[in-house]
């Protein structure tokens, strides 16, 4: 592990401040992910700015319905609120498929949306890997690549955003606001994260020298008919193969609203929206989900290790609109 420097905020004003100006300075709060980053060198910051002692943690009612989640709020403390266990039940079952006990009491939801790849060769800095190093080439496209990328890779990285927390987030069409130099603003959670295009070094549409705050979930929970199914290696402290997040609203056994989102699968939570619409006036039924999942993988493309995840996917897909339906897996 190389040295750095350290400092602590205060306030969101003084973290702001610390970063301005200092390309090489990065924010720790629970520090699950980028410590480990550090101590593999992927990451090598020169200086640390500690916003644990932010007052971001509060999980809020906010003025349209919904619920505004604090970016230092710790991911266990997240799944088990009450609210949001009773209101958004496909995210706190998101949140628990994540990580161990452990972790999620350490990491927080800002450090949750900012967790990097675990590409095998992403942590490896005696590998190639345009993520860690532009330019220098992607180790997993010729190596081991049974954990990427089938949807929206690039011929310059295939790595794919590992968060569950994510998957429902999308799903839910949450908010994600932030502070920078420039004041606050909005971004919609299908605009954070990005494809990996010819600059895979670049995860979000955060600013360089932006602060996450917080992350607001409307006031629609799809808590009658929602579900989160991850499939993994094992039980559980394993990353998703696929992941699911599907929401549904049925009337008289009729689709009238619709969200899927997948993990696991792409270097974002991959929402499809044309899938969606194509349930909405449907019958909650398997066939239903079948057509939607065909849609979702139309365009998949795998490589020498990860072509199970197609079919994996279009499965997972189907079994988890079916659980949200509360109708038999077929
Ligand atoms: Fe790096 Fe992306 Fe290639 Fe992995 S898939 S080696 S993260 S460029």
């Amino acid at each position: 592990m190389r040295a750095f420097t350290y400092s602590r905020a205060d306030t969101v004003e003084d973290a702001v401040r610390a970063l301005a100006g200092n390309p090489d300075a990065r924010f720790v709060a629970g520090g699950t992910n980028l410590l480990d980053l550090m101590k593999a060198d992927a990451m090598r910051p020169a200086h640390l700015v500690d916003i644990s002692r932010l007052p971001l943690d509060r999980i809020e009612e906010t003025e349209d319905g919904g619920l505004r989640l604090g970016a230092l709020a710790r991911n266990a403390d997240t799944a088990w609120d009450e609210r949001v266990r009773s209101r958004y039940p496909m995210l706190s079952k998101a949140i628990l498929a994540g990580a161990s006990a452990q972790l999620r009491n350490m990491a927080t939801n800002g450090g949750n949306l900012l967790q990097r790849t675990r590409c095998y060769y992403f942590y490896d800095s005696g590998t190639p890997c345009n993520k860690r190093e532009p330019g220098s080439g992607c180790g997993a496209l010729t190596g081991v690549n049974r954990i990427h990328a089938i949807l929206g890779a690039s011929e310059h990285c295939i790595a794919v955003h590992p968060s569950d927390l994510c998957v429902a987030l999308a799903a839910l069409e949450a908010t994600v606001r932030v502070t920078g130099p420039r004041g606050e603003r909005t971004i919609p959670f299908a605009e954070f994260h990005r494809l990996p295009g010819d600059t895979p070094h670049i995860d979000t549409t955060l600013g360089a020298d932006e602060i996450v705050t917080a992350i607001d979930l409307p006031a629609r929970g799809f808590a009658e008919h929602s579900t989160y199914l991850k499939v993994r290696d094992r039980a559980s402290y394993a990353f998703a193969l696929v992941s699911v997040a599907a929401a549904l609203e049925i009337e008289g056994g009729t689709i009238r609203a619709a969200r899927l989102a997948l993990g696991g699968v792409a270097h974002k939570p991959w929402r499809d929206t044309e899938a969606e619409a194509m349930l909405v006036g449907k019958p909650a039924e398997a066939a239903s989900f079948a057509a939607a999942a065909q849609a979702v993988l139309r365009g998949a493309k795998g490589h020498a290790h990860n072509a199970f995840k197609i079919p994996l996917a279009e499965r997972a897909i189907v079994r988890a609109l079916s659980e949200a339906a509360g109708v038999q897996t077929p």
